[in-house]
């Protein structure tokens, strides 16, 4: 136990440039001041609708992108800002596990060369072990060694994947972040690869960060969940507690479209349809950015931004008028 990764502040906003002199414009606020921590061990899914900032997270958590402001410390060490090069020993501890096993593969390698390229260029096994160390990690994964000389081509989707997976445990990260690991997969095979995570997760004490938006997979596999909305955390809660007992209005909204495994237990609301789109985050709703789609919103709401307080031991939820606070449903 004991935290690995503490998220502070923060901020990722793309400038809008125009006309000959590049002048800037406006900015798109893709993520506007996350503040989370992920123990060792633990899974933390990030999830919301497309466009809620989830994937810059991963890529300025992963520091494919450098954050406009704010903190990202990592196993002690404040990554934030630190250079390319000065981050390329580090990328053995933080690695990422891409959406789309098909683009994500280089299709004129090997299954060898894919996976031995970590070791490769990190240079921590000498070249005569890297080729045992590739068959032992295909293994690990449910893959044949034997698949050692073949091409991304000649394999499944679920198996493409399960070489993603083995290239990122390569050099042992600290912090694995999955970017919709199973959404481009056949749903038959998504479990399978679900299992295999965990399955890693509990073997090696892997620490996930896991980005998805179906909430029956997130279900499954969170230890926590942080639901955004326009490049904020809405509500963050141990999975019981976040299904259990949603407390921000967008996150019963979210759960009333899930089905419920066990009906007989407690009943759950009405599906609420959300009126409306997600407004631009070049201009984001001023107050509580959920106000324009909210069926609980009031005059505060459009003029007061509600902090992200904690309403329960470890439940932190942004909202004025709270559902389920104080007790069980
Ligand atoms: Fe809805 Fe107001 Fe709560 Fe925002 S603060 S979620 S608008 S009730």
């Amino acid at each position: 136990a004991g935290e690995l990764l503490s998220v502070t502040g923060l901020r990722k906003h793309f400038p809008i440039r125009r006309g000959i002199l590049q002048r800037q414009v406006g900015a798109v606020q893709a993520v506007d001041g996350l503040t989370f921590s992920v123990n060792r061990g633990e899974t933390l899914s990030l999830v919301g609708e497309s466009g809620c900032g989830k994937t810059t997270t991963g890529r300025l958590l992963t520091r494919l992108l450098e954050p406009t402001s704010g903190k990202i410390v990592l196993d002690g060490r404040d990554i934030s800002h630190l250079s390319m090069s000065a981050m390329r020993p580090l990328r053995c501890d933080v690695q990422m596990i891409f959406q789309d096993p098909y683009s994500s593969l280089n299709p004129r390698h090997t299954v060898g060369t894919i996976v031995g390229a970590p070791f490769r260029l990190q240079k921590v096994r000498p070249e005569n072990g890297v080729k045992r160390a590739v068959q032992d990690l295909l293994e690990l994964v449910g893959l044949n060694p034997e698949h050692y000389n073949r091409y991304p081509h000649e394999f499944s989707g679920g198996q493409r994947q399960r070489i993603g997976i083995a290239r990122t445990l390569a050099l042992k990260p600290k912090l694995i972040v999955a970017d919709e690991p199973v959404s481009a997969l056949d749903v038959s095979i998504q479990a399978q690869v679900v299992n295999l995570l965990e399955d890693l997760q509990d073997e090696f004490n892997l620490t996930y960060v896991m980005i998805a938006h179906d909430l029956s997979v997130v279900r499954h596999v969170s230890d926590r969940v942080a639901v955004m909305y326009l490049g904020k955390i809405m509500e963050i809660a141990d999975r019981t507690s976040l299904y259990e007992r949603p407390m921000h209005p967008y996150t019963v909204a979210l759960l009333s479209a899930v089905p419920v495994p066990d009906t007989s237990r407690r009943t759950r609301r009405e599906r609420i349809r959300l009126q409306g789109d997600v407004p631009s985050p070049i201009n984001p709703p001023v107050g509580c950015r959920f106000h324009t789609r909210c069926w609980k919103a009031q005059e505060v709401c459009k003029v007061e931004e509600p902090a992200l307080a904690e309403l329960a031991p470890g439940h932190r939820a942004a909202c004025h008028f709270p559902e389920n606070v104080g007790g069980s449903v």
